[in-house]
Formats: structure tokens, sequence, C-alpha cells
């Protein structure tokens, strides 16, 4: 089973409830070790909570067109089929905008002198290994660049073939744009963090918009920082018959203890229970 752990916005918690998740399976004794898949690769923090030893380092990136000048009449038709404005003809040269590219390969298949090959442009890598408990891999994106996609797609395409068996946790990218969409499209189940608050409660409609509505995935809710703001998000969920899994309260000390890069469910052992409870009741409600 493969459950995501989004959140409109970031700041919700939502790593902190991944990384319990798939500690909280460890503690299950089920045979297997459950795999979490850290996809939020503009600030891909998991790993701070597991200290993993990896064991796969591999660069990812797009496929993007070069032009061989020798070849190439400066027709245009290139620039012509290119809906991202990522290559462009001037005068005698035709000119490609790397970080613009999205490596659909359209350019290469018009250009009738087959004057274009495409070569990788590094965006980020992935890294795969094992912590204590869990096997765990994640991908990181290169600083400057634009397009998350590319390394999680890679991360995906490495950790999460179809025939996998058991626990795979994802902790998806805040937000509900493409990133997003690619982290959880292959997911059984999305837990969606947010908090009590106004914000909380646009950014959860975000969201349950995205998963719900547009990819059709079965949801549940963790309210984190409960205590905190109002009752509009337990109201919303109940009126969207959202479950709501689990309330974590605002805390000092788990804040703390999360501060020191120590796991919840290892600072507040108590909390290893909630968690078992809360992937027991997910389970249960994908076999109805
Ligand atoms: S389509 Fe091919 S030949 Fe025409 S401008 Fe582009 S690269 Fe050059
Ligand atoms: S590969 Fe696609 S996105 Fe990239 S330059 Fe060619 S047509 Fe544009």
């Amino acid at each position: 089973m493969v459950i995501a752990v989004a959140s409109g916005k970031g700041g919700t918690g939502k790593t902190m409830v991944a990384v319990s998740l798939a500690l909280a399976a460890s503690e299950e004794k089920t045979g297997f070790r459950p795999l979490l898949l850290d996809c939020d690769v503009e600030e891909p923090n998991a790993g701070l909570f597991l200290d993993p030893d990896y064991s796969l380092h591999r660069e990812t990136g797009v496929l993007v067109p070069e032009v061989d000048e020798d070849k190439c009449t400066y027709c245009g038709k290139c620039a012509e089929v290119c809906v991202w404005n990522a290559i462009a003809v001037a005068g005698s040269k035709t000119l490609v905008f790397r970080d613009m590219c999205h490596g659909c390969a359209s350019c290469m298949l018009v250009c009738p002198e087959k004057a274009i090959k495409e070569i990788l442009h590094v965006t980020g890598k992935i890294e795969g290994g094992t912590a204590s408990s869990v096997d765990f891999a994640r991908g990181v994106m290169n600083i400057g660049q634009a397009m998350p996609v590319p390394t999680i797609s890679s991360l995906l395409k490495e950790y999460l073939p179809r025939e996998r068996e058991g626990l795979v946790i994802i902790d998806a990218p805040p937000g509900t744009s493409c990133p997003v969409v690619e982290a959880v499209s292959r997911s059984d189940y999305v837990v969606l963090v947010t908090e009590p608050t106004p914000f909380g409660l646009h950014d959860l409609k975000a969201a349950v918009d995205v998963v719900v509505n547009q990819l059709g995935i079965q949801t549940g809710v963790i309210i984190n920082r409960d205590g905190i703001g109002d009752m509009k998000v337990e109201e919303y969920c109940n009126s969207e018959n959202l479950p709501i899994l689990a309330r974590i309260p605002m805390d000092r000390n788990i804040a703390e203890v999360l501060s020191e890069g120590i796991p919840l469910i290892q600072g507040y052992p108590e909390y290893g229970k909630v968690f078992l409870d809360i992937l027991n009741r997910i389970r249960k409600e994908m076999s109805q």
C-alpha cells in the first residue's frame, strides 16, 4: 500500500507525520521494512530525523535539445512547435533555454535536418539507502533549478515499481501544483495534514479539490496543532465526509523535540500507538 502525506501549505507538520507513520509501521513486526520516500525535493528534510546511510546516488534531470549547427538550416520549425518557448532561432543561431525546457522532444521530432539530439541537463539527484528501521530515499533539487517534477519522477520510477509489496510512505511537496500531483497520483491513500486556522482551512480546501475531486484518491485528515484557532476545519471535514484520523495538540514540548531532529514517536513513545492506529484505520477503510 502506498500512503502519501500531503498538505496544502508548508509548515503544517507533514514531514513529522510521514516519519511517524513510517516508524510506527516499522514497529509492527510484520516482517518487512516500510519505505519512506521524501518527494519534497525542494526541502527534503525527512532524512534529518532518520540519519540514513545512502548506498545509491544518481543524478537526475531533463533531456534537453542540443543543436548541431553544421546541420541546422535555421528554418525555425523547432521554435514553432515548442509551447514552452525554450528554443528560438535568432538569425544564424539556434538558442536553447535549458531551464525552460520540459524535455518533450517535440523539437527533435519535427526537425527536418535531424540536427537535434538530446542531452541530460542535470537538475537534481536521488539518494537511497537504509535508516535503522526503515528503508529511505529522497530527491534533492539542485540550487537554482525551477522544476521539481523531473527529480520526483526519477525517485518514484526508481523506488515505486508497480509490483512493490509492503508499505510505502510518501512525503509529498507542499501546495497543490504539478509536483504534488506527480508525488501523490500513484498513491492508494492520501493523508492531508492541516492546522485549525483560517489559513489551514483555505489550503486544506485547495488540497482536497486536487486530491479528492480531481485525482479521486481516498483521503483522511490529520489536524496538527489542535487547540489553536477554531472549529472550522473540523466542520469542513464533517461536511465533506473526510475522516479525521488524528488530532495532535499544540504542544511546545513536541516542537522542542522535533527541533532537535528527534522523531515524534521516539521523543514521545505514546504516539507510536496513535500512528499505528492511523495505519490500521487506513487499512480498514481501504478494505471496505
Ligand atoms: S528545426 Fe532543426 S534545422 Fe530547423 S531551426 Fe530547428 S534545429 Fe535548425
Ligand atoms: S524538448 Fe520540448 S520543451 Fe524542450 S525545447 Fe524541445 S520542444 Fe521545447
